[in-house]
Formats: structure tokens, sequence, C-alpha cells
């Protein structure tokens, strides 16, 4: 029989991995903040509780996904946080995108209680949460990542298991460097482009397939030129894992230049109130400060 899951945090992205779980028939139990968002989760089957430790109290496997570090150390660590609900050998994985060290910390609070931890974090979006096509990057023990692969396999695709504690949270986080950098690299290029008096559609046509190619590249360089700020991963959640990488690179004591220098450009978008658009309005600080517009 499979283990009974117990799933907390039903924003964006929750709600689609929690509707997976339901639909490749595992037993679930769901808390979030906001009641009403549990609704349509009990429609489709889930049991709502009334606090993360009752969650916990009737799981074998507890999934958190909320927003940073503080929200998941107050559903698991909190008055009434899972850890005062979970049972000893029970398994919490956490799929937020937090710090590294203070999933380790975590992770050993956990364990004092004989309770697991996985850090599993995820990229693709909301619509590889809904599709059940998210990459998921696992630090933690081995044997605890093979005991959650089936709940992986319901949520995911591309699924890893990095290293130790901390570790899956940590390779996120060079996701997000490899994200805004070549971002940086995008925008840069098309201004560059614009102002010297090249068609856009044909340039991206003539680059994408290069050496130079790249996801950003094919999906968000077109959205530039269209002008369509639509959000796959909003400014405000991308800043928040840059804080995140620069804090872990602070602690790690390495310059990181270009990661500093985007995190400096998306905080003057955000102060223009662009912090719900999509990470590849990058460009527009860039617009800003060579007086260019990037459009055919
Ligand atoms: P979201 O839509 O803003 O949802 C956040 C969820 O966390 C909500 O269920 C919210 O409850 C809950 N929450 C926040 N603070 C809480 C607290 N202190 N106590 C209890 N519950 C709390 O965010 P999301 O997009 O689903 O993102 C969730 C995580 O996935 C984040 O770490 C994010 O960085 C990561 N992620 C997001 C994406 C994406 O494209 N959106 C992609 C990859 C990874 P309420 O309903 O009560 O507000």
């Amino acid at each position: 029989m499979s283990e009974s899951i117990g799933f907390i945090g039903l924003g964006i992205m929750g709600r689609g991995m929690a509707h997976n779980l339901l639909k490749a028939g595992f037993a679930l139990r769901v808390w979030n903040r906001t009641a009403a968002r549990m609704e349509p989760l009990v429609a489709a089957g889930a049991s709502a509780d009334r606090s993360p430790a009752d969650v916990a109290a009737h799981s074998d496997v507890i999934i958190t996904c909320v927003s940073d570090t503080p929200d998941v150390q107050a559903v698991i660590l909190g008055d009434s946080g899972v850890i005062h609900g979970a049972r000893p050998g029970a398994l919490i994985i956490d799929m937020s995108t937090i710090s590294p060290q203070a999933t380790r910390e975590m992770a050993q609070q956990l364990a004092g209680k004989g309770i697991h931890m996985l850090d599993a974090p995820v990229s693709g979006g909301s619509e590889g949460a809904a599709k059940g096509t998210l990459s998921i990057m696992t630090g933690g023990e081995a044997d605890q990542f093979e005991r959650a692969m089936p709940v992986f396999q319901a949520m995911g695709k591309a699924i890893t298991h990095v290293g130790g504690h901390g570790d899956g949270q940590t390779v996120k986080l060079v996701n997000q460097v490899l994200v805004v950098v070549t971002m940086l690299a995008v925008g840069e290029g098309l201004l560059f482009a614009r102002a010297g008096g090249l068609d856009l559609g044909k340039t991206l046509a003539a680059v994408s397939q290069g050496a130079a190619g790249s996801w950003m590249l094919s999906n968000r360089g077109p959205q530039v030129v269209e002008r369509d700020w639509r959000p796959g991963f909003t400014i405000d959640l991308q800043q928040k894992d840059l804080r995140l990488v620069l804090e872990a690179a602070d602690q790690m004591g390495i310059p990181l230049l270009a990661t500093s220098l985007v995190f400096q450009l998306y905080r003057t978008l955000q102060q223009r109130g662009l912090g719900s658009e999509g990470n590849h309005a990058l460009v527009k600080a860039l617009e800003n400060l060579s007086g260019l517009e990037i459009k055919s």
C-alpha cells in the first residue's frame, strides 16, 4: 500500500502538485493558511485538516510548499507545526525554495525527533506543477530519496538526488544564477541589435540555434520583442531567490558580480511598481539606462 501524504501550502505551485498526487491515487490530507484554497482539493477527494500538526499526525510523508524561509520554519517548527504531530519515521519533503543553511539546521533538529527530511525544490513554474512535469532537485539521505520516488514521479519528470541536506536548495540557486545572468545577456544582445537597426525577429532566428542558444533566448526573447510581460516567474519571486543566492554566496565568501548586478537592476524595476511582471522584464532596466526601447 502506498504511503499517505499530507500537503501544506496550496498556492500557485502547491495546488497543481497536490492535484497530481490525488490523480496518482495517493490518500491526501491538506492544510492551507487561507482555508478557502483547500476547497478545490477537498472537492477532488482530499481531506482538509486544521493545522500542519494535524496533517502530520495522519500522514507518512508530509510535503511543504510555502513562500520563503521563515514560512517553512513556521509550518514545520511553529506552535502548531509539523514537528508537533509527525510520528518518528515520518518524512518531511520541503519543496519550497529557501535557504540551504536553514534547511540543514531544520533537518538536524527533526532528526533529533526521529523525523526524516528531504529538500526538494522545483523548477518548471505553475505550468510544470499543473502538468506534473517539474524538475525536482533533491538533497538528503539516499534511502529517503528512494522512499520518496513514487511521490516525486507523480509531480515531476527530471528527478535528481544531488547530495546531502541543503544541496537540493543550493542546486536550485545555481539554476537561478544561470537563469538571470542568461536573461541579462539576452537583454543586452537585443538592445545592441536594436541600436544597430537590425530586424529583431531575424536576429533571434539567426542566433537561437547556435552556440548562444538557450531556453531563455528561445522562449523569453520573442516575448521581449512582442513586449509581452506576462510572468512565467515574477520579478518579486526572482528577487527572493537572488537574495537567497547572495546570502549563501556571502556565507561561502565568494563574489557573484553578475548576479549582484541583476539583483540591483530588478530592484529599480520593483521601485517602479513592476514586481509582478515576468523576470524577462529585466530588459526594461537596460532600456531605462540606454534610452532605447527594444521593439521591431
Ligand atoms: P504562492 O502562490 O504565493 O503561494 C504561497 C503559499 O504559501 C500559499 O499557500 C500561502 O498561504 C503559503 N504561505 C506563505 N507564508 C505562509 C506562512 N507563514 N504560513 C503558512 N502558509 C504560508 O507561491 P508559489 O508560487 O506557489 O511558490 C511556492 C514556493 O515554490 C516558493 O518557495 C517559490 O519560490 C517556489 N517556486 C515557485 C515557482 C513559480 O513559478 N511560482 C517556480 C518554482 C519554485 P496563503 O494561501 O494563506 O497565502
